[in-house]
């Protein structure tokens, strides 16, 4: 019989040897503050340099070119890119080999983690990221592997997904975010999954949970939402799917047949005694004069808080900010509930149905779609 895999001998097994850089990760100022969505958490990074969508870019060509010019900070190999795991990594302890669709995958824990026993799990193959139906399913596997974990994929478009989106990989690790705890401000109906429970997440930027015991009948759930989402429209409230009419009814981006241009999602995926949440936060990289890094991305009032991509951790509520935001604070006299509620107000900007009248009607429209 095939032994259950040991997470925690693993995990403490990379602390011992300094895969993980406890000392590091120990400089961070964290603190939780209360904000009118909840208890959020706030961490100044002061253990990794902040990146801009420009800077990612730019680390996205060099792998691509095949440079290897990053150095593995848990291990001190040189690397054309930060994911792409060699037998190297599995011999040394730092990776461990897993198979998620069927594939080969890897698993290490962050050298700089933001949370309990954050890891990340990244395709042997090195490709690009992908938000489809394959990408569900491997969520749903990695939950099974490691129980009490959750797992999570960054959108797949430039500037509404995080880091490295040239090289497939999920986050995960025992952490329960604010965005997960947050209640449901409605139900939802989707058409031909009348039996998966949906609703809308009470929460700044716009989440559709899925819950339900049935792993079937959610990737299908979520699929549809996907399908839906990647050809929506709605120029009232500036979102603009960039895919011409038409093509929704021969492609899906489920199936990977549509090529997705400003619509996406980032989905998030748990299970606790056998019932699964799934969260879809419905993401939108539009840009205009106005807002070069994204619509529906910090505004510039709000750089001197967070200027980088929102990504999957910080879509759940957990704000990882610059160094900078330290001399900010002093300089503006910021308290730390003032930070919480900044970095809310920069999840606001990044959902692409406000809370206002104007968004909630867009989001009843929305939903109309998913129904019809
Ligand atoms: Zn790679």
């Amino acid at each position: 019989m095939k032994m259950p895999f040991d997470t925690q001998a693993f995990y403490q097994a990379s602390c011992e040897h300094g895969f993980v850089k406890l000392a590091d990760v120990a400089r961070n100022i964290c603190w939780e503050t209360q904000t009118e969505w909840g208890s959020v958490e706030i961490t100044i990074n002061l253990s990794k340099p902040e990146k801009d969508p420009r800077s990612i870019a730019a680390d996205d060509k060099r792998a691509a070119a095949g440079e290897a010019s990053y150095v593995d900070p848990a291990t001190g190999f040189l690397r054309a890119c930060p994911l792409c795991v060699t037998e190297a990594d599995v011999g040394c302890g730092y990776a461990h080999r897993i198979e998620l669709g069927g594939e080969p995958w890897a698993l290490w824990f962050s050298p700089y983690a933001y949370y309990s026993e954050h890891c990340i799990a990244m395709t042997w193959e090195h490709r690009p990221m992908h938000i489809d139906r394959a990408a569900f399913e491997c969520l749903f596997d990695a939950v099974g592997l490691f129980p009490g974990y959750f797992f999570g994929s960054n959108a797949d478009l430039p500037l509404v997904g995080g880091s490295i989106l040239g090289h497939d990989h999920f986050q995960g690790g025992g952490h329960m975010f604010a965005m997960q705890k947050a209640p449901l401000f409605r139900d939802v109906k989707i058409r031909g999954f009348a039996d998966v429970e949906a609703g809308i997440v009470k929460w700044p930027m716009s989440v559709i949970r899925l819950v339900g015991r049935d792993r079937a009948r959610l990737v299908g759930a979520a699929c549809a939402v996907l399908d839906a989402w990647c050809v929506y429209d709605d120029p009232l409230v500036g979102i603009d799917s960039g895919v011409t009419g038409g093509t929704s009814r021969r492609c899906r981006a489920s199936d990977g047949t549509l090529v997705k241009v400003h619509n996406t999602i980032t989905p998030i995926l748990r299970v606790e005694d056998g019932i699964f949440q799934l969260d879809l936060a419905l993401r939108c990289n539009i840009t205009d004069e106005q807002h070069p890094l994204g619509v529906f991305h910090a505004h510039e009032g709000l750089h001197h808080i967070k200027k980088e991509n929102i990504g999957l951790i910080e879509v759940m509520g957990l704000a990882i900010l610059p160094p900078r935001v330290q001399r900010t604070m002093e300089e503006r006299g910021l308290s730390r509930d003032d930070v919480g509620a900044l970095f809310m107000q920069v999840l606001e900007c990044a959902g692409v149905f406000k809370w206002d009248d104007a968004g909630r009607a867009a989001l009843e429209r929305f939903l109309e779609r998913l129904e019809q």
